[in-house]
Parts: C-alpha cells; sequence; structure tokens
C-alpha cells in the first residue's frame, strides 16, 4: 500500500464517520495528500524516515504551521500560527503525515471532553444493548476517539492531570504520558506548564512505543526538557519481566470503587505474577491529597498562563469603549464556563494572603507525594500497577457530573499524582465490565524508564 492509499483510507474513513464521532474539527486532506506524496517520493528513494507515510491526528493543543491551532477555545478563533510545535516537528521530520486537528476539552480542562467550544466528541463504543452515546473522557477525547474508530494511525495528546490515560482507558486504546521533560513543550499551548506533558494514543503498545520515541526530543526552546539520550522503546517489547518488582498501592481501593474494577486490578496483578515479575504491597500515604493540590496547583498555573489571552495578541477580539473594558468583553466572550472557574479558583489561591495557605501548601503536599513514590522505588519497586480509572466510560451530559464539578474532578484520582511526581504512567486496556465497556490498567514508572511501561504494558494488553 502506498502512503497516498493509506492516507485517501483515512479520508475517507473521518469523512464517514466524524459528523457522528466530532473528533476532527478540522480536517487538513490536501496537506495530508501532500505530505503523502512527498512520502511515497522519499520510500521510492530509499530514504524512508522511521513513520514515514503514516497518518496521524493532531490534538488542537499543538500548534501547526498554518493549520487553525485553537486549544478548542473560542477566544483564540482564527489563531494560525506562524511556528510549529517540536512535537509535532518531530513526527513530520520522521515522516509522518497529518490528517487534522483533533477536538478536545477547552484548553485541557476537563474529563468528558465536553467543554470544547465545538461540543462533544463522542466515544464510538456502546454499552450493550445501548444507544446511549458515551464520553471518550478528555482531556484528549478526540484524540482517544479518533484512534479507537480508526480515523488515524496514532494520535498526539497531552496529560496534566491524566489527560491522555483516562481517555485512552475510557476507549480501549493504549495513551503514555512520560515523564515530565521527555517532550519539548514548545508549541504545545500551555495548560499547567509544571505538569504538562506530551504522549502519544496509539491502538496498542508497539504503536505507542514507536510514536513516543519520535515525538521525545530534548529542544533548546523548552529549557524543562531533558537532555537524555530516547531509547528504542519498541525493543523493549517481548523482555522478560523475571526479577522485576511490581508495587500494588493500598491506598488506590477508594471508597466507592466499584467491585469490577478490584477484580481488574487483580487479574492484572496475575498475569504479571505469570510472567514472572514479583507482586509487593507498598503504601503511597499522601495519595488521598494528591487531587486537592492538583486542584490547586494546575489552576493557578492556568491562571496566570491564561493571562495573555487579552484580545491583542491572539484570536477573538470584542471591542469595547477602552482597553480595559476590551479585555473583559473578550475575556468573558472568549472563554467557557470551566476555564473560567480554574482562572478564578487560581487567581484566588495566589493572591495576597492566600498564597501561603493555598498554593504553597499545595506544592508542598507535591513534594510529599513524589517522596512516597521516591521512597517506594528506592526500596526495590520497579513499577506500580493501579486501575487507570474508577469507572467505565459515563454518558454524554450526565446530570450528576454537571451539577457538581468536583464529581467530574475525581474522575482523575489515578492520573495526578503521576503528574504531581513528574513520574511516566500508560494506560493499557485489560477487560470489558459488565456492560462490554473498556477498562484500564495504570503502570507508573520512575522517571525516565519508559521502556519498563512498555514492556510490562505489553504483558497486560
Ligand atoms: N481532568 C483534569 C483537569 O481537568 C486533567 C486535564 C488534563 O490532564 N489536561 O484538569
Amino acid at each position: 500500500i502506498t502512503a497516498i492509499e493509506l492516507t485517501e483510507a483515512y479520508i475517507s474513513a473521518i469523512d464517514a464517520a466524524n459528523d457522528r464521532l466530532n473528533a476532527y474539527i478540522k480536517i487538513t486532506p490536501d496537506l495530508a495528500r501532500v505530505m503523502a506524496k512527498n512520502s511515497d517520493e522519499r520510500i521510492a528513494a530509499g530514504k524512508a524516515g522511521e513513520l514515514e507515510g503514516i497518518p496521524l491526528g493532531i490534538k488542537d493543543l499543538f500548534a501547526t504551521v498554518g493549520v487553525h491551532t485553537q486549544a478548542c477555545s473560542h477566544i483564540l478563533d482564527g489563531f494560525e500560527p506562524r511556528y510549529e510545535s517540536t512535537v509535532t516537528q518531530n513526527l513530520w521530520d520522521d515522516g509522518a503525515v497529518m490528517l487534522g486537528k483533533l477536538n478536545m476539552d477547552e484548553f485541557a480542562m476537563g474529563s468528558s471532553n465536553e467543554t470544547s467550544h465545538y461540543g462533544a466528541v463522542i466515544n464510538p463504543w456502546r454499552a450493550a444493548g445501548s444507544n446511549q452515546q458515551l464520553v471518550p473522557g478528555g482531556s484528549s477525547g478526540g484524540s482517544a476517539s479518533a484512534v479507537a474508530a480508526h480515523l488515524c494511525a496514532g494520535a498526539t495528546a497531552t496529560d496534566t492531570g491524566g489527560s491522555i490515560r483516562q481517555p485512552a482507558a475510557f476507549t480501549g486504546t493504549v495513551g503514555i504520558k512520560p515523564t515530565y521533560g521527555r517532550c519539548s513543550r514548545w508549541g504545545t499551548v500551555a495548560f499547567a506548564s509544571s505538569l504538562d506533558q506530551a504522549g502519544p494514543i496509539a491502538r496498542d503498545v508497539r504503536d505507542a512505543a514507536i510514536l513516543l520515541k519520535s515525538m521525545a526530543s530534548v529542544d533548546a526552546k523548552d529549557t524543562t526538557s531533558v537532555d537524555l539520550p530516547v531509547p528504542d522503546y519498541e525493543a523493549a517489547l517481548g523482555r522478560s519481566l523475571k526479577g522485576m518488582k511490581i508495587g500494588i498501592p493500598n491506598e488506590y481501593r477508594v471508597d466507592g470503587m466499584p467491585d469490577e474494577i478490584e477484580t481488574l486490578w487483580r487479574q492484572g496483578i496475575a498475569w504479571l505474577k505469570e510472567a514472572g515479575a514479583e507482586i509487593v504491597d507498598i503504601s503511597l500515604p499522601h495519595t488521598k491529597y494528591a487531587l486537592p493540590a492538583y486542584y490547586i496547583v494546575a489552576p493557578a498555573e492556568a491562571s496566570s498562563n491564561l493571562a495573555r489571552y487579552d484580545g491583542v495578541r491572539y484570536g477573538l477580539r470584542v471591542d469595547g469603549k477602552d482597553i480595559v473594558d476590551m479585555y473583559e468583553k473578550t475575556r468573558a466572550a472568549g472563554f467557557g464556563k470551566e476555564v473560567k472557574r480554574r482562572i478564578m479558583i487560581g487567581t484566588y489561591v495566589l493572591s495576597a494572603g492566600y498564597y501561603d495557605a493555598y498554593y504553597i501548601r499545595a506544592q508542598k503536599v507535591r513534594t510529599l507525594i513524589k517522596r512516597d513514590f521516591e521512597l517506594a522505588f528506592d526500596a526495590g519497586v520497579d513499577a506500580i500497577l493501579t486501575p487507570a480509572t474508577p469507572s467505565s466510560a459515563f454518558g454524554v451530559a450526565d446530570e450528576n457530573l454537571a451539577a457538581d464539578p468536583v464529581k467530574m474532578y475525581l474522575n482523575d484520582i489515578f492520573t495526578v499524582t503521576v503528574n504531581m511526581a513528574g513520574l511516566p504512567g500508560i494506560a493499557v486496556p485489560a477487560g470489558l465490565d459488565h456492560k462490554g465497556l473498556p477498562l484500564g490498567l495504570q503502570l507508573i514508572g520512575k522517571p525516565f524508564d519508559e521502556e519498563t511501561l512498555f514492556k510490562t504494558a505489553h504483558v497486560i494488553e
């Protein structure tokens, strides 16, 4: 098959399914055809890159030259960057083909992909015997839905508190958030800069390994990117788990967790044991503070990062009687409800008088969370196995969740700790629930040891 043929097949699949799933907000068929033609020429000339001719979807958070990049927010209407994000540039340099931009929660804030200015993304999965539409999770819901429905071979995604792993778990796909610093954040619209990391969502562990290898790099334009060699992750697949220690953190048995999540976790433990790993109980005592601390740190950083959207430099402008009035009107019209909530929380916790009580306190908690993991790894644990999410995918426009944002935030209970500690985490499909919906397990690794996650996840998938 040629790159052009493969690309045309994906374009047809998108045309047929996107009205129903709303996974892509912008399809770039002309660009895709040019890129695919170039791929075919390089293949013919014997100069194929590692991803030559592979059609990918790109989360709308990544800046793409000349292609509308909006973080699915009204406030970035019409913004076409003059620069390319380092992660996407790495993919193009390896020969990948861009199919278009993928839907997401506005500024990556959400766990259901319902906060997008472009409307909710639909999960291609349905519960057995039901027609109810389900969410794909968020914020990388467009990425997850598109990969699950074969509307791209793989997708870029980002994860600040779970936005790669939770949607992967809800759609039966594989998603890895690498160690903080593994991928450059340059050209990725910032949400919470000390937590944001890019990573792939893919159909299996092997594809995720190949994509991450391409996406990862040290980058002079992001001083938090780390100058370490990027291993050949694919080579790790199939390596033995003998001698490995897998930690099972007691604190992840949360109240009200469905029995079938517990059963899935046990099944995962059994598979890893069978593959030769030793299972040890561990304690991560500060786990219960991770979610509240995250919802201070992330909004604090977001409120600062989002200050730049002022109607002058980017996208939308709503005229006012003077410049301050213009700022206010633009921001009032341009940001959605969830984003405004985060800006208000963030501004509050950073304000004089509250800074020490909230923000500084949350940063201290963050250090304790990180130390919990360090102690476990120092004691010889190689990776940690947990459920990826406390439930399978829920319905679109769930009244319970809409009425109470904190309930929505609880979706991240197993994933945010990893961002707070800067560690790598992978979500891998591990089975179906009683409704026939996918459930995922999460593996958490040592800093920059994504290889161990790939080889261990490969045993589970
Ligand atoms: N759901 C979390 C939030 O809304 C995480 C989002 C993310 O990882 N981008 O903040």
